[in-house]
């Protein structure tokens, strides 16, 4: 499986920087030519800020904004929809409204390929779980099939550098054994070459008020470092 035979792409995640997840696959998709669109819940303003001085929580929603629109421009994605809703706060939605309008999104947008979490949302983060079930959910109900493959991470990065990570930063902050998949046993896996993992990294540090705090860390530095050079899916539908 290439990325050329995803055809048109639509990303639905959470918050600004869960695209981060599938950066390379729609940056290279979109130098194919192929159309890609992003779906975003929240404006993750309920996030840890990495500097309150220099970003401060009560302005953090529209800093996240202004984040998100760079972190796109250098992936390359120029239609986003945000969704407008709560921070940490999806699961209490009224999710028959929110399948819903992510139904009307696939509608409109006729993706063959949707790429979202796998159902553990990787971090075991509430809000990821509830996008990943939204967007089966919603790809049920339409008449538009598209594949979906949910992003996960490899075994092998959580071995050498996520855990370590984790015990710094509590990066799968929500669970204590993380769901990760051999590359092996991935659906679809992509390494990313020198200028992609750049492109994706360009992406990532768009996200300052996020990631910032991990670069003053060498195993920080280094867990995202590896993070730009494979993205790996599982098939969910
Ligand atoms: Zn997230």
């Amino acid at each position: 499986m290439n990325v050329s035979d995803l055809g048109t792409i639509l990303g639905i995640w959470a918050h600004p920087d869960d695209e981060l997840w599938a950066a390379g696959a729609m940056a290279e998709a979109i130098k194919n030519g192929q159309r890609v669109v992003c779906v975003t819940a929240t404006k993750g303003d309920a996030g840890k800020t990495a500097n309150q001085q220099k970003w401060p929580q009560e302005k953090l929603s529209q800093i996240r904004v202004t984040e998100m629109s760079e972190a796109l421009s250098a992936i390359g994605i120029h239609e986003l929809h945000w969704l407008g809703y709560g921070d940490g706060k999806l699961i209490n939605a009224d999710s028959k409204k929110v399948v819903a309008r992510i139904k009307d999104i696939i509608d409109a947008v006729r993706p063959d390929t949707i790429f979202t979490f796998e159902p553990e949302g990787v971090s075991g983060h509430d809000d990821h779980k509830t996008i990943s079930a939204w967007s089966l959910m919603a790809a049920k109900e339409s008449a538009v099939r598209p594949v979906i493959y949910g992003a996960c991470e490899t075994t092998e990065r959580y071995e050498k550098f996520g855990r370590s990570c984790d015990d710094l930063f509590d990066i799968y902050f929500n669970t204590d054994n993380p769901f990760t998949v051999d590359e092996k046993h991935a659906d679809l896996l992509l390494k990313l070459n020198r200028a992609q993992a750049k492109q994706k990294m360009h992406a990532l540090r768009s996200h300052a008020s996020q990631m910032s705090a991990f670069f003053n860390n060498p195993a920080g530095k280094n867990y995202w470092k590896k993070f730009c050079d494979v993205e790996c899916f599982i098939r969910l539908a």
